[in-house]
């Protein structure tokens, strides 16, 4: 039952975001939670765009998002997973229960387009990883997308 596993999610999350707020002397603040809420409710990993997009619609401002995306990194509840990226082509990832992913990264445009395959993905899971116990993965291929390279032709 996918609502109820990201109802699960979001309040585990809620948890931790608590206990670091807690731990380092801060203020709750009910608009940080509240975007902490909508990064969970969306398909990860995510870009900084669709995030700031659903915030917007709660009268929370961009740079606001970016602060709490910052502390949300501190606080190990997210990961920017892919670290390269201009802020703008920023994908996060909620740290949270089993995500297997693998994404096409566009190094022209920064377009990214996820990659549905059960052969990759039982590749990985099936790896014999080092002294290391996988709970998800998240996979970046880099290259260059149609719309780039048919434009690379034509000039
Ligand atoms: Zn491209």
């Amino acid at each position: 039952m996918k609502p109820r596993s990201a109802e699960n999610k979001a309040s585990e999350m809620q948890r931790r975001l608590d206990a670091y707020v807690e731990e380092h002397n801060m203020r709750r603040s009910p608009t940080r939670d509240l975007v902490l809420a909508e990064a969970c409710k969306l398909p990860q990993p995510f870009a900084a765009s669709e995030l700031i997009e659903a915030a917007e619609k709660q009268h929370i401002s961009m740079p606001t998002v970016y602060n709490v995306l910052q502390l949300l990194i501190k606080a190990r509840i997210l990961l920017k997973v892919n670290r390269d990226s201009t802020r703008e082509h920023a994908m996060y990832e909620i740290l949270a229960g089993k995500s297997y992913a693998i994404q096409m990264y566009c190094t022209r445009c920064g377009r990214v387009t996820p990659v549905q395959s059960k052969v990759l993905n039982n590749a990985i899971k099936a790896y014999k990883f080092n002294n290391f116990n996988l709970q998800r993965f998240s996979l970046f291929v880099y290259g260059e997308c149609k719309v780039c390279r048919s434009y690379k032709r034509l000039y």
